[in-house]
């Protein structure tokens, strides 16, 4: 069996994945905080992620995928405000957009899908029992965590707690003990907000995944959490803060971030008006392509979309499905059952070992794309045998990666065409077999 070797930002090296419990594999991926429509940037996390849980089920683990939807911010209260709509009426509009991207993205279903408003009850009880523990205390109605009685904070994100404590006195605020300490529950009556011992108000941020995976796994312990490199500080080591506070451990042996997609070569943010949203990616280029796009970069790096880098993925991927499709227009036509050929091994062999080198998606594609060049090559030669080795194989590699499935079903009509296309090339009338054939190539099948 394959060993997957995955960079843990914990200890900021590469390791061998072994699972907590045998065979088995649980993963948490921070869901988008859904106060309007998500942007292209929120994509990757979602798309490579699933790629890692599709590469563990096909090495026979059984994996367990949870990610949430955020559903309570002051970024919601305030788009509430703007739509004049309730926060629930504005989560649940924006949240169902993110669903259909992820549908077009060909993204499997999480296991479990926690929304944050869902879970209100455990959260209090989380942040009651920190207070407790003496881990948070209460000034003014508002919850604050105790940074300072936690050993070890900061080592996820590697920071020097000095050098952080200087960049929260900027925004200091005199209610707490320590510029460090960060917000449990906040007390408001703007927006929705929920009864609690200390006042109506409204959980932080960083306690809701927390509980979200309590909730699921008693022990609060699981395999991987996952999220972008941007929320491994504050929101990833805070949550392991609460964990080691309560439980005494830090929540997931595997802490994985993927990088940023920068816009043009700049980082996306609202200030230079260079947001791009998801959902106009996908109507532009479709699911396959987007996909393609968000994969072609090792996930860790950054990754940079222009309109020729989506043009590029786009004729990469128009080679993939045409190459594949006039395969199995070949195979239907000569009666030929592709699922019965022998694999590749040799070649799935290496792209499974390229995806259990930390997810090198790009490797694994070129690989791809080296099958799809022999494939186009025994097509031109009509081998149709070698032709069907390498359809069944480049199946398989495809829907590890996530792609929606290439598949082609020839109608009577379409046989008949070709039918015709043959005669009338035997009979050397080619005005009548060049204007077939550009009907068929028209219908893609040539
Ligand atoms: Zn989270």
């Amino acid at each position: 069996m394959h060993d997957v070797r995955v960079y843990n930002s914990l200890k900021d090296s590469l390791e061998v994945f072994k699972p907590i419990r045998e065979k088995e594999v649980s993963m948490y991926v921070c869901g988008p905080t859904v106060y309007g429509p998500v942007h292209i940037g929120n994509m990757r996390p979602v798309v490579v992620f699933d790629v890692l849980k599709r590469l563990f089920k096909y090495l026979g683990y059984k994996v367990t995928h949870i990610s949430n939807v955020t559903d309570v911010d002051d970024k919601i209260i305030a788009a509430a405000i703007r739509e004049k709509i309730s926060e629930l009426e504005l989560t649940k509009k924006y949240a169902e957009s993110y669903f259909k991207c992820l549908e077009e993205l060909n993204v499997e279903k999480a296991e479990y899908t926690p929304y944050v408003t869902e879970n209100m009850d455990g959260i209090i009880k989380f942040i009651a029992d920190l207070i407790d523990k003496g881990f948070a205390y209460e000034v003014n109605g508002d919850v604050y965590f105790r940074v300072s009685k936690l050993e070890g904070y900061g080592k996820l994100s590697n920071l020097d707690i000095e050098d952080l404590k200087v960049g929260a006195r900027i925004e200091e605020n005199l209610d707490k003990e320590n510029p460090l300490d960060f917000t449990l529950w906040k007390k408001t009556d703007v927006g929705i907000n929920w009864d609690s011992p200390w006042s109506k108000g409204r959980p932080g941020w960083h306690t809701e995944c927390v509980v979200m995976i309590n909730n699921i796994y008693q022990d609060g312990r699981i395999d991987i959490h996952g999220g972008g490199f941007d929320l491994k500080f504050p929101h990833h080591e805070n949550e392991i803060a609460q964990s080691l506070a309560l439980h005494g451990h830090r929540i997931a042996t595997y802490w994985m971030h993927n990088g940023f997609v920068n816009i043009d070569n700049q980082k996306m943010s609202k200030s230079l008006g260079n947001v791009r949203l998801a959902k106009d990616f996908l109507e532009t280029y479709g699911g396959s392509v987007v996909r393609l796009a968000l994969l072609s970069t090792h996930y860790r790096a950054p990754l940079n979309f222009t309109d020729e880098v989506m043009n590029s993925n786009q004729v990469e991927y128009t080679k993939i499905e045409n190459a594949i499709r006039l395969a199995k227009v070949r195979f239907q036509l000569n009666n030929i059952d592709y699922q019965n050929a022998d694999l590749l091994e040799d070649k799935l062999n290496d792209f499974i070992n390229e995806l259990a080198d930390d997810l090198n998606t790009a490797n694994a594609i070129s690989i791809i794309f080296a099958l799809v060049k022999d494939l186009n090559l025994d097509i031109r030669r009509n081998k149709l045998d070698s032709s069907a080795r390498i359809v069944k194989t480049l199946d398989i590699m495809l829907d590890v990666l996530g792609f929606k499935a290439i598949d082609v079903v020839l109608t009577e009509e379409d046989i008949e065409l070709f039918n015709k296309y043959h005669e009338a090339k035997s009979r050397k009338d080619f005005a009548l077999s060049d204007s077939i054939r550009e009907v068929l190539m028209e219908r893609k099948l040539m």
